[in-house]
């Protein structure tokens, strides 16, 4: 089999997994990997987001994005790869892999490499392929470009460590969100590995951390951290479970980000797997929304159980979640927005975290306050980023409403865009 071939297969066999982003990465150039042997520098960046790329949904497309074989002996229902399709199967070697990666970048084709297998041997065998790859592409090619590592469930401590060395970022799949599930659907999977795993990266993390602190010369662990996969609707579970466990794994485990991926049914020839649910088409609506309830955990101060309360376990599609807990909290509002603080003001539909950092600074240099006969504009807001056709329901202005609508449910259609509420005025407070 050609490269070609090789690369048409692999390629497309990794293309449902949606964990790779290089958001976060300081970047690194392989002298400053402080690597010992590392050569000059083949992909150098030279400041975070420069190798950014995304998709609509929020999928990373400037990495080449590649298993480094598709050969797997686990039967994970959900999945292209597992050992019962009869999808055609190869294999790539490191060597390979790392003339690809130059070959590609040097093409300006991708800024980076997004590494994967199925589980083709023993977990440490096949995490050591990986590592190889990345080792090589560090050491003999010089590539300081970003490397994304998949943990192989089962890799020991010994194998993560090292990994964490040549990627910039490791991820370890969760796939689906309760014990149960993995059972049914990922017999070999195991919960505890796959914690295990995450807890071996944070710990290293921290451990490389404290050593930086005291020690001069430390090389990098995972600059851009960990990441993990959630499968959403191919098992039972509700937002709520989901936003709970996502939680806590950014607690626990100081993960930098939980990618969602909306179940879509795999190809190939034969029935499809009874494990699965029939689905109409895959719930991208849902996964949106979870990326907007994830968004609130991380930057907006929320937590799950603000987000989705005992009494609702899914999210609303019709609005995002944050207009969905201010509908269900009118009481919080009116804020008036020359007095909030930052974090009541990220509170409020339509005004995001730039914004009301915008509002808080405005109002300090500005002179503008409670205590000053200066006031900030409707205009004025408009200029700093707020979004005043949704914001104008739970704002005042110097005391003044532009609308007091406190019926929840005709603000709810007005924030889905179901009713187009009242005009903005077209004078300035
Ligand atoms: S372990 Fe499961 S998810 Fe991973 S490649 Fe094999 S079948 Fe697919």
């Amino acid at each position: 089999m050609d490269l070609e071939e090789k690369l048409s297969i692999l390629a497309a066999a990794a293309k449902y997994d949606a964990s790779c982003a290089s958001s976060g990465s300081e970047g690194r150039s392989a002298s400053a990997s402080k690597i010992p042997g590392a050569s000059a520098a083949v992909g150098y960046r030279e400041r975070a987001g420069v190798c950014h790329s995304w998709t609509g949904d929020g999928r990373c497309v400037s990495l080449l994005k590649v298993l480094y074989s598709n050969v797997c002996c686990f039967d994970c229902a959900y999945c292209v790869n597992r050992v019962s399709s009869d999808h055609p199967r190869s294999s790539f070697s490191a060597q390979e892999l790392v003339d690809l990666t130059i070959q590609f970048y040097r093409r300006n084709y991708i800024e980076g490499l997004f590494l994967s297998s199925g589980i083709f041997a023993d977990p440490d065998i096949v995490m050591e392929k990986l590592i190889e790859t990345a080792r090589k592409l560090r050491t003999e090619a010089g590539f300081g470009g970003y490397i994304h590592l998949k943990i192989i469930p089962g890799a020991g401590a010994k194998a993560i460590r090292e990994a964490g060395l040549w990627a910039d970022r490791l991820s370890v799949n969760i796939e689906l969100p309760t014990g149960q599930s993995l059972q049914k659907l990922a017999p070999q999977k195991e919960g505890p590995l796959i914690f295990g795993a995450m807890g071996e990266v944070s710990e290293t993390e921290r451990e490389y951390q404290r050593d930086r602190k005291t020690m001069r010369s430390v090389p990098e662990f995972t600059p851009s951290g960990q990441s993990t996969q959630l499968i959403v609707g191919a098992s039972p579970e509700d937002d709520r479970t989901i936003i709970n466990l996502s939680g806590s794994l950014y607690r626990k485990f100081g993960l930098r980000r939980v990618y969602y991926s909306a179940f879509t049914p795999v190809g190939g020839k034969g029935p499809p797997d009874p494990r699965l649910p029939a689905l109409a088409a895959p719930p991208v609506k849902r996964e949106h929304r979870l990326y907007q309830a994830d968004w609130l955990l991380r930057f907006y101060h929320f937590s799950p159980a603000e987000i989705l309360d005992g009494n609702t376990p899914f999210l609303d599609t019709l609005i995002d979640p944050k207009a969905a807990w201010a509908l269900r909290h009118l009481e919080f509002f009116p804020i008036e927005i020359n007095r909030a603080s930052y974090e009541e003001l990220l509170r409020v539909p339509g005004i995001g975290a730039v914004s009301a950092r915008r509002i808080v600074e405005t109002r300090h240099t500005g002179g503008f306050g409670p205590s000053s006969s200066r006031a900030l504009s409707f205009d004025k807001l408009r200029r700093l980023g707020v979004s005043l056709k949704r914001a104008r329901y739970f704002i005042t202005i110097a005391g003044a409403f532009i609308d007091q609508t406190k019926d929840a449910a005709r603000l709810r259609n007005i924030l889905a865009g179901l009713d187009g509420g009242l005009q903005l005025p077209l004078f300035d407070f």
